[in-house]
């Protein structure tokens, strides 16, 4: 499942590339015709990622809603001018994994015949994308849209997408500076209601929004939290520090597009991505980058847990384990 970093990026393309244009949105599969046609012909005003989901406003108040879940995918094609407005490179596809332009040849014609189970489709006097499997995919009332929001914690992603909003002239720094610190004071204030080990707590999206699997196992590792720790017992300073760990590493992430949270002093020969992109992450077994301890695998919130015992320690004990 793409996590929040994939989704801010996408939130990015569609501002770029739909921005302020009028889309002719339909539904090539069927499923989701009755609803497309309420945005059919609008002129999209924004485009924002909420941790794992995308909200994209029209001009006549509605809403779409997508969260690509397991299997879900997004897939654009245009002109140059299309291709040219996007920040974020070229991006054909942007699903679990994000991938550099697809070989595809000779002048843009306008989309190509839909192939496949094509549940959404936006089309621009430029460009398309077409998504296909989301988990959810639907058109909300400004209040309903709020309402699902209102469900979602902060998003770690709020001072990145700050930034994206002040480069293209929208809102203040002031504004974007004091909803970024009030994500975190959030952050600290719902883990600290959590008896819940802290490792399931940051798979919930009530507590903050975004964090996938990667993020969940490096970032324990990089703060050197035990995973069991319950969310209550870890201090407001920690959590803050938690907090700002996983804004740096989820920043990093909607900037190139891939996850990396190793630091280059420990990263081993071979290639950066994806050998050496991770501290604990699919590294069960193998000896941990800081300390002698293997890597262990736990079943944490109903996903692998990838953690190190040297290094993940209760309050007290030394960083670096041995
Ligand atoms: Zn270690």
């Amino acid at each position: 499942m793409p996590e929040g970093h994939s989704v801010h990026r996408l939130a990015r393309q569609f501002d770029d590339v739909f921005g302020g244009q009028v889309l002719a949105v339909s539904s090539p599969q069927g499923r989701f015709a009755p609803a497309a046609r309420l945005i059919d012909g609008a002129r999209l005003a924004t485009s924002h990622a909420h941790g794992k989901q995308l909200f994209l406003g029209f001009e006549n108040d509605l809403v779409l809603r997508v969260h690509l879940g397991l299997y879900g995918a997004w897939r654009f094609g245009g002109d140059e001018h299309f291709t040219g407005a996007s920040s974020i490179g070229a991006p054909r596809k942007v699903g679990e994994t994000e991938q550099g332009p697809d070989a595809e040849s000779g002048p843009y014609q306008g989309p190509p015949e839909p192939v496949g189970q094509v549940r959404a489709r936006l089309v621009s006097a430029h460009g398309w994308a077409d998504l296909r499997g989301p988990s959810a995919c639907e058109v909300l009332t400004p209040r309903e849209a709020s309402s699902v929001r209102a469900k979602l914690g902060p998003d770690p992603l709020t001072a990145a997408a700050g930034e994206f909003e002040l480069a293209k002239g929208r809102g203040t720094a002031v504004e974007h500076l004091r909803a970024a610190r009030a994500a975190r004071k959030e952050f600290v204030s719902r883990l600290a209601g959590k008896k819940t080990p802290v490792g399931t707590a940051l798979m919930d999206q009530a507590v903050l929004a975004g964090v996938g699997n990667i993020y969940r196992a490096e970032t324990l590792f990089r703060t050197r939290l035990d995973p069991f720790t319950p969310g209550c017992d870890i201090s407001a300073r920690k959590a803050g520090l938690l907090w700002d760990d996983i804004v740096s590493i989820m920043s990093d992430g909607v900037r190139d597009g891939k996850i990396i949270t190793t630091r280059p002093e420990h990263r081993g020969p071979g290639p950066l991505w994806p050998e050496n992109a991770y501290y604990t992450y699919q590294r069960q077994g193998r000896t941990c980058r800081l300390c002698t301890s293997a890597i262990s695998l736990s079943e944490v919130a109903g996903r692998k847990l990838y953690w190190c015992p040297g290094c993940q320690r209760r309050a007290g004990a030394r960083p670096g384990g041995t």
